[in-house]
């Protein structure tokens, strides 16, 4: 264990340590934050113990499948063995867009299971790996883990190759985490060795653990703080992977297309075209994501929920199948806010979303279900315009958003829902600040009565506009103000995929997809603590 580690961990009793130069110059500077939140892991490493006790039970089980799989694997046996193009069809038809309405459409974050131990988990601390009765002691997971944390502090995407090089090229960061390169106590870790650590992180869900525990934290100690407001959004990320076109036919019998992930098997077959094991995709969750304006993106979708005055994220879920509809995701995370923040949700009223929630059944199902009044603006392409053939004389247009505008161009100003008669009442077009501009209209005499001073008043059935809530019209000031707000989910976004981590994967798979997403929730979650 390096002397920079004992000083992180017990900086009280350290009577005497010998430093490097610029290992004093980073612990004064305040911009290096890596090195910040190296320190901050290695000061609260019993946070993190509860995540090195699962990695080193399931570095334990990948090491004892590794030795016994292989022999298993290749003598399963089917009686039946599709072809390419059945088991092409057959994982399209599975895929949860296709018709599977009661499928989850967020993937599933599974965070590890409690396991039987088979070392003293309260003997694992840095530098301390479980002791085994047989075999070499495991790498110590506080000095993997904190070098996957540095990296992503860095503004780069901790995959095993970023952390490997950023060890090599940078001796300070790997001597913080713990490493000596050159020694042979604590040498620098093999590629492999990294690999290896991101895959058992990844695939028993250690990362997600990590991540909500940091949010949980965070609320816990009032690092952050509930709000009345969430926002959601969905963002993608370019997939590592290729697709091809699935021709298959409707339940109409009509011919449709389809874009799918290559197929490919995970045996080690020689003849793998034949051969019995089942095909898989070699990028699930990957799907053809339509942005504004028609432009396509081969990737995987995410699902965001967020605190838009803090500008925090809470969620960041995978969602099952990109190539499904924005609002899909939206239920299924929610479910997950209610599970892991059940006072967080119980604080908030409102829910800013985008026009892709702009459904009745969808945000009766939210209000239902968690309680929250969903504020989206209303979707142009579902609603049509209303013409001046079906309004009140003098008025030209009716948007799908309820804005009514007069012959003369004006905006009228929309003052509230009178509920006696259930009609929108609408004042006065108004012009520089609260002028109203009917007194020197041209069309006047068209539009207002003679005796009328105050300027033309339209009352509109609710009915016109059944899309509308009467009781939270999106014309009104206060809706206005609140929906202001939605546009900080974009720029959690941004740090979350830019300034956290990078906007193309590096991996296939949805599983590596989500710990892509709880790395960078973790590091924006270490980040506002430092
Ligand atoms: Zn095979």
């Amino acid at each position: 264990m390096s002397a920079l580690i004992d000083y992180f961990r017990e900086p009280d009793n350290c009577l005497f340590h010998v430093f490097e130069s610029d290992d004093i110059q980073l612990n004064l500077d305040e911009n290096a934050v890596w090195f910040q939140g190296v320190k901050y892991i290695y000061r609260n490493w019993r946070d993190f113990h509860t995540a090195a006790v699962e990695y080193y039970e399931s570095l334990y089980r990948f090491n004892k499948e590794k030795t016994s799989s292989y022999r298993e694997h290749s003598s399963e046996r089917q009686s039946d063995y599709p072809s390419r193009e059945d088991a092409r069809l057959d994982l399209l038809f599975s895929r949860c867009t296709e018709g599977n309405d009661d499928d989850a459409k967020v993937e599933k974050v599974e965070t590890p299971p409690g396991d039987v131990n088979s070392f003293v988990p309260e003997h694992i601390q840095p530098g301390h790996p479980p002791v085994r009765s047989s075999g070499r002691p495991p790498e110590d997971f506080y000095r993997l883990f904190t070098a996957y944390a540095a990296v992503q502090l860095t503004g780069e995407e901790s995959t095993p190759e970023a952390v490997h090089g950023s060890l090599h090229n940078n001796p300070s960061l790997a001597r913080a985490c713990g490493f000596t390169p050159g020694s042979k106590t604590a040498p620098l870790p093999s590629h492999r060795l990294l690999q290896q650590f991101d895959q058992i992180m990844t695939e028993n869900g250690i990362w997600t653990m990590i991540q909500l525990d940091a949010v949980k934290n965070n609320l816990r100690d009032g690092t952050i703080e509930a709000e009345r407001i969430l926002v959601h959004d969905t963002t993608h990320h370019i997939a590592y992977s290729g697709f091809e076109t699935v021709t298959y036919t409707n339940e109409n019998g009509r011919q449709q297309k389809k874009s799918q992930s290559f197929l490919t098997k995970s045996c080690r077959c020689g003849d793998r075209e034949n051969c019995p094991h089942p095909w898989e995709m070699s990028d699930n969750g990957a799907g053809t994501i339509v942005k504004h304006g028609g432009k396509m993106y081969w990737g995987h979708k995410s699902s965001i929920i967020g605190l838009p005055d803090q500008g925090v994220p809470l969620a960041a879920l995978a969602m099952a199948d990109s190539a499904n509809h924005d609002s899909q995701s939206l239920p299924d995370t929610l479910e997950f806010m209610k599970t892991h923040f059940p006072e967080l949700m119980n604080n908030a009223e409102y829910l800013l979303d985008d026009c892709a929630a702009d459904s009745d059944i969808l945000k009766q199902r939210i209000f239902n279900s968690f309680g929250l009044e969903v504020n989206c603006s209303v979707n142009p392409k579902r609603r049509k315009t209303i013409g001046a053939e079906d309004l009140p004389k003098g008025m030209q247009k009716l948007t799908p958003a309820g804005y009514l505008y007069c012959q003369a161009g004006h905006e009228m100003d929309f003052l509230g829902t009178r509920t006696g008669d259930g009609t929108f009442l609408y004042g006065p077009p108004r012009k520089n600040g609260n002028e109203i501009c009917c007194r020197e209209c041209p069309i006047r005499e068209h539009c207002c009565r003679k005796n009328n001073s105050g300027g033309r008043r339209i009352a509109i059935r609710t009915g016109m506009l059944p899309h509308i809530s009467p009781e939270a019209p999106p014309m009104a000031k206060r809706f206005q103000k609140r929906m202001k707000k939605r546009t900080a989910v974009e720029r959690i976004i941004y740090r979350l995929k830019c300034r956290l981590g990078d906007r193309y994967l590096h991996k296939r798979g949805n599983h590596n997809y989500q710990a892509t997403l709880d790395k960078s929730m973790f590091a924006f979650h270490l980040l506002i603590r430092l």
